[in-house]
């Protein structure tokens, strides 16, 4: 097998709603892209005889519908532009309109439920969206 820096020896599937990718860049700005798995990365090709390879293991990332080990997506940049990354777990909440009745409410990743935000009785919206009668 011929290996190049670059190549990817294996592939874990990851749900991109529990992980992110932070960049920041020289002039401090920030983007995330979803982590959508992590891959088995060679770093270092072998030459000659006698030279060894060697790999990593490093996120794959999503944006704009292409999937990249983050090896790859920093080759978008010159060496001393790319940006700084590190790996986030994902908000497990936020603000969200109730997509059954419209109230304010917070949703939760676990257990990917709505919860009112006025403490109202929410299970009637949950049966409705588990039901299909409502969709988020
Ligand atoms: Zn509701």
């Amino acid at each position: 097998m011929n290996l190049d820096r670059g190549s990817i020896l294996n592939f874990a599937p990851a749900d991109p709603d529990l992980w992110e990718v932070e960049f920041v860049d020289r002039e401090d700005d920030r983007w995330t892209l979803p982590v959508i798995g992590h891959a088995v990365v060679v770093t270092h090709a072998a030459k000659d005889a006698g030279d060894l390879a060697d790999t990593g293991v490093y996120p794959v990332v999503e944006d704009d519908g292409t999937h990249s080990s983050i090896i790859e997506y920093l080759n978008n940049w010159e060496l001393k532009d790319r940006p700084r990354w590190r790996i986030l777990r994902k908000p497990r909440t936020r603000q969200a309109a109730c997509p059954a009745c419209g109230l304010e409410a917070t949703y939760a990743a676990d257990p990917d439920r709505y919860f009112h935000n006025d403490g109202s009785d929410n299970r009637p919206c949950w049966l409705r969206l588990v039901r299909g009668e409502a969709t988020a």
